[in-house]
Formats: C-alpha cells, structure tokens, sequence
C-alpha cells in the first residue's frame, strides 16, 4: 500500500488501531476543512473493515478486490451536495438491509452538513441506534453545523492542517519544486496537501500565475498596459472561467506582497521578490491594500451575480481601470 502523506495521518493511525483491536465505533464524525483529507482516510478505513488479511489493507483479499473494483456491495457513499431527503431515506432503508459479503457495512456522508435539519432528523434514529453491523462515518467541515444529538452521538475525528514547512518538503520530494516556488506552493496552499497537489499537477495553471505576475510587472504609467493584465487575468470573453478565483487569488496576492514589502512583513509569492519590490517603490501601501479590496469586491460579486459572471471581460476591465487609477491617479490619463 503506498505511504499517505496526509493531514488525517494521525486519524488514520488511531483508525487502523480501532480496526486492529476490534474497536471499530458504529459512528464517527470526521471533521476538518475542505482539501484536507477526510474522504480519503474515510474510504481508506472502510477498506481495512473489509479486508480480511492481517495487514489492513492488504489490496489482494475478496473485501479489498472488491473495494478497489468499486463494486463492494456492503459500502455505501453519500456524494450528494447538498443532500437530498430522499437519498437519506434511502440510506435509511439500506442501513437495515444486513451486510451481503462482510461481516459490516460501511456508510460514508460525504457532505452530512448539507443536511438540512429535515433530513438530520429523518437521520437521527439510525445514527443513534443503527444495527450491530453499520459503521457510519459523516464528514464534515464543521462539527457545528450538526444538530448537537447527531455530534453527542459519533466519536469525533479532527483533521488539523500540516505546517508550511511539511507541505514545502512534501511537494520538494513529489514535484521536484525549486525552493521558492515550493514555498509559493506551501503558503498558497496553507497547510492543506490536496490544495498543493492541485495546484502541482496543474503545471498549466502556475504558467497562469507566472502570466499575471508578468503583466503586472510591466503595469507602467501608460494606461495601455492593462490589457496585458486584463489577457492574464482570462478575460478574453463574456463568461467567467472555471479558475477564476486562482486568478483572483494571484493578482491580490500580489498586492499583498507589495503591501508587506512597504511594512516590512513577509511575502508569499517568494520566487518573484524582484517584481514585487521593484512594483512596490512606485506604489504607496495605502493604494496597494485599495487594489486589494476593488479586487475582492469584484470577486465577490463574480461568485453572487449571475449577470456579473457573464459579464467577467467587462467586470475585469473595469476592475483594472480602477486599480489602475488608483495606482497611477487619474491625472495620468492621456
Ligand atoms: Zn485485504
């Protein structure tokens, strides 16, 4: 079995001794944010239940092969977002259906706090008094966001973000990174593994990031330069683009550092020092954290706006102009 590199490594740990002294719960509440692991370790677990060999999981007994194949009948996961009612009662019906091949049955809620409080309660008497053989696991971003009968009821597994420096040399070792742009990787990512190897993997999308940073670099006095910026933040037509908030996230970003290189603080997008500090002499810190919020603002409206996401062409240029006139005044105009 390949090694995990995970933040629910710990919660994996004290997991497979669960399923090693035979102490497997009937409920677990797996908490933590988003990207970090959770489903992972929730399918990894359900795997050792129904593994049948002494080294859990072993990939090559009936319970893993069927498992791997997808197609383990007493494994059931719940990916609805948001969850319906009747997918619960569903579930419901199935939780007492006993197991066909394993000795338990395994339900996984992928999302359980995007049950309304309908279908929590329609959820609530299995939870609490499911047959002998179930084991549920609801996974959740936050444990507050369940009715507190639901929380009282479920071993709670928290899942904790690894430190920027673990994440560094994690993608060191697996992406062969130069320092800098490991570090990028790392701050961007804040402590998550999934995030990192998105962003990893993507070789496409740090060329994107590189294509902003170049265009703001060459942001001058002449207004003209934000087309350049414009091309680079994906406004080439009507319709918001999938990475959106990447784009976003690099062009404040940005400013942030340049704001931090004015305060004397510490800077993410650490491989282009350079520009930053060479951006940041003809800046003031207060038009820096005022691109930031015009940026934000439009995000914003981007993500809540039907009509502004079909407009992101429009909306990113008029973002630009702003912040271009707040950086440059709009005495500059020729
Ligand atoms: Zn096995």
């Amino acid at each position: 079995m390949a090694e995990f590199f995970i933040e629910g490594q710990k919660a994996l740990d004290m997991l497979r001794r669960d399923v090693k002294m035979n102490t497997v719960r009937q409920g677990y509440i797996f908490e933590g944010s988003d990207g970090i692991g959770k489903k992972t370790v929730a399918r990894h677990f359900a795997q050792m239940i129904f593994c049948t060999e002494e080294n859990k999981p072993c990939g090559k007994c009936h319970g893993c092969s069927m498992f791997n194949a997808g197609s383990h009948p007493d494994f059931f996961v719940l990916e609805e977002s948001p969850v319906k009612i009747d997918s619960v009662r569903r579930m419901n019906d199935e939780l007492f259906v006993k197991p066909l091949i394993s000795d338990r049955k395994v339900f996984i809620v992928e999302h359980a706090d995007e049950m309304n409080n309908e279908s929590q309660n329609a959820f609530l008497k299995s939870f609490e008094e499911p047959p002998y053989y179930a084991v549920i696991i609801l996974v959740t971003s936050s444990a507050h966001k369940l009715l507190p009968t639901i929380v009282s009821r479920g071993a709670r597994v928290s899942f904790s973000p690894f430190s920027q420096s673990e994440i560094e040399g994690f993608v060191t070792k697996k992406y062969s990174l130069t320092g800098a742009r490991a570090s990028f990787v790392a701050r961007y990512s804040a402590g998550i593994v999934g995030r990192s190897v998105e962003i990893c993997e993507n070789e496409e999308i740090l060329g994107k990031r590189d294509g902003i940073i170049a265009a703001l670099k060459d942001l001058s006095h002449e207004k003209i330069t934000i087309l350049k910026v414009i091309n680079a933040m994906g406004a080439t037509g009507r319709d918001t683009p999938y990475d959106a908030d990447f784009y976003f996230d690099v062009f404040t970003s940005f400013f942030r550092d340049v704001a931090a290189v004015k305060s004397g603080g510490a800077i993410i997008n650490t491989d282009y020092k350079d520009v930053i500090e060479g951006f940041a002499r003809n800046i003031r810190a207060s038009s820096a954290r005022r691109v930031i919020d015009i940026a934000s603002r439009v995000k914003m409206e981007l993500s809540s706006n039907l009509k502004a996401k079909m407009k992101y062409d429009l909306w990113i240029t008029n973002m630009l102009i702003k912040c271009w006139e707040e950086i440059y005044g709009t005495g500059n105009r020729s």
